[in-house]
């Protein structure tokens, strides 16, 4: 619940100060986004946050150093000869118009094949596209949710795909159910895995601290190489 909003600017950067029924101040950077927000006892003077945003200006620094250096695919257009990304492999997309259903097939380790009623809108091509992978990407999660509930013993109730802004998944731990970002179908099928095993073990621990990170360490020791992958490249 959050009880106040702030921003700060410091060197051009602005940070977002929400005020929270929380104990303790802490930072965060959203790989998706970049933007710097702080959480903050909702008792908190401005002051003090201001003096915790300045210590930590060099680490803010530099994440927003490697934010910027990452590198963003320029908007998608749907036509052809453009680049598409499919679990984590790239794919000449082709637009071929035929008079029945739109459909998508991969024809080829390099060529995808979109085939649409003559004169498709944008929108219409980018519907047959995003259609095929929430396909995909649904056919892909109950392996992987099946695997991860053996090793780690939780039980996930639901699990949904949807397209999100600032987040690769989320875990609603009263429901007990996951979602994922259905941008996750353009990257390699380990980082599905690790989002999967991100969200469920939130059924473990709900919040990102030392218990948490002990048990990522515990069930994915490499999650730091799929993290690092997740977040290469903006697609
Ligand atoms: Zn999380």
């Amino acid at each position: 619940m959050i009880i106040k909003k702030e921003q700060i600017i410091l060197d051009s950067i602005y940070i977002d100060v929400l005020y929270k029924k929380i104990k303790n101040l802490y930072i965060v950077i959203n790989p998706l986004l970049g933007k710097v927000r702080i959480s903050a006892p909702k008792k908190m003077s401005s002051k003090t946050v201001r003096t915790f945003a300045i210590s930590r200006l060099e680490w803010i620094k530099k994440h927003q150093t490697k934010f910027l250096q990452q590198k963003q695919e320029p908007p998608l257009k749907y036509l052809s000869n453009e680049k598409h990304y499919f679990k984590g492999k790239h794919y000449t997309l082709n637009i071929i118009n035929h008079k029945s259903p739109s459909k998508v097939e991969i024809i080829n380790e390099n060529q995808i094949n979109l085939y649409l009623r003559n004169r498709s809108s944008l929108k219409k091509r980018e519907k047959a596209i995003t259609d095929w992978h929430r396909k995909q990407l649904k056919a892909m999660i109950p392996d992987i949710i099946e695997k991860w509930q053996r090793i780690i013993g939780v039980k996930v109730r639901g699990w949904g795909v949807k397209q999100m802004k600032t987040r690769w998944g989320t875990c609603n731990i009263k429901t007990r159910r996951i979602w994922l970002n259905l941008e996750l179908i353009k990257k390699p099928e380990y980082c599905l895995e690790y989002i999967v095993v991100h969200e469920m073990l939130h059924l473990l621990e709900r919040k990102h601290n030392s218990k948490y990170r002990a048990y990522m360490n515990k069930y994915m020791p490499q999650w730091k190489i799929h993290e690092k992958e997740l977040n290469r490249l903006k697609l």
